[in-house]
């Protein structure tokens, strides 16, 4: 492990000799944090770039040699929109992941049927779903099951999770959403809720699992950016489960799918 040392020297007044007092202040936490964020920073402007990039030269030729051309015009436009939407989604991401980081260490108030809150995320995805000829099942308890936390945070992440199984799954292959007890209590937090999302996709190789969650991490770029992903979708599921005192853990083995566990207190 490599340790970085903050140095400082400074000079002591001695009586008839002089001295210097050093001390050695260990940063290596700091300039940690330090990297992750001028990392993080990069990737925001990285990101926000690339379309903004393709919106000034689509204007540009909108100004100049299409301008004439309604086909063209139509054809450009629509692009367009596509990228405003990218930053659009960007933007809104961004802005979830900074407002359920700033409020982690507040445990949330609300109490909610989880059951419910599944279902009427799965009912949102549905039509995404018919199109990529994904059907979505949710197996095990009929509920209500009440729980305590924050309804709008919740529903984002089975929103999130029940998304990318209908993305990264195989068209013809169910997604599952399987909810039933945890046989373990999470310690002190007692009984626990342990809800499944499973897909028959491709699959993740495991060198990725572990990596999944940081913020603009993706395992094929260009497929994540094509389907409208953002690379921050399991970085807010992953603080928001914290923020519930939850855990959360990731399964997956090539070519037979993937299985992203959500254990959450039951209060
Ligand atoms: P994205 O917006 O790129 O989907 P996420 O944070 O939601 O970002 O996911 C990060 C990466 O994890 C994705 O780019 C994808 O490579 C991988 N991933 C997420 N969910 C699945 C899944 N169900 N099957 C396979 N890969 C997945």
């Amino acid at each position: 492990r490599e340790i970085t040392y903050r140095v400082t020297v400074s000079p002591v007044e001695g009586e008839g000799r002089g001295g210097a007092l050093c001390a050695f202040e260990d940063i290596t936490e700091q300039e940690q944090m330090g990297q992750i964020r001028r990392d993080f920073v990069a990737n925001v402007s990285h990101e926000l770039r690339t379309p903004l990039t393709a919106l000034l030269g689509f204007i540009e030729t909108l100004q100049g040699n299409a301008r004439d051309d309604p086909a063209a015009r139509a054809r450009f436009l629509g692009i367009m929109a596509r990228e405003a939407e990218r930053m659009n989604r960007l933007v809104r991401d961004l802005l979830s992941l900074s407002r359920v980081e700033s409020d982690e260490r507040l445990r949330p108030t609300g109490r909610l049927d989880i059951i419910g809150l599944i279902d009427s995320a799965a009912t949102t995805l549905r039509p995404m779903a018919e199109a990529a000829g994904v059907q979505i099942e949710r197996t095990g308890q009929p509920g209500p099951l009440l729980l305590p936390g924050d309804a709008d945070q919740l529903t984002q992440v089975f929103h999130n999770l029940i998304e990318n199984a209908v993305k990264y799954g195989a068209p013809g292959k169910l997604v599952t959403v399987e909810v039933g007890p945890e046989p373990q209590a999470l310690g002190r937090l007692g009984p626990a809720v342990r809800i499944e999302v499973v897909d028959r996709g491709e699959g993740i190789d495991p060198i990725h699992l572990p990596r999944l969650t940081e913020r603009f991490y993706r395992v094929d770029s260009h497929r994540s950016r094509e389907q409208g992903g953002t690379g921050l979708g399991l970085a807010i599921v992953k603080h928001i489960i914290n923020r519930h005192r939850g855990r959360f853990r990731i399964e997956s083995e090539l070519g037979q799918g993937s299985r992203f566990i959500v254990i959450l207190p039951r209060g």
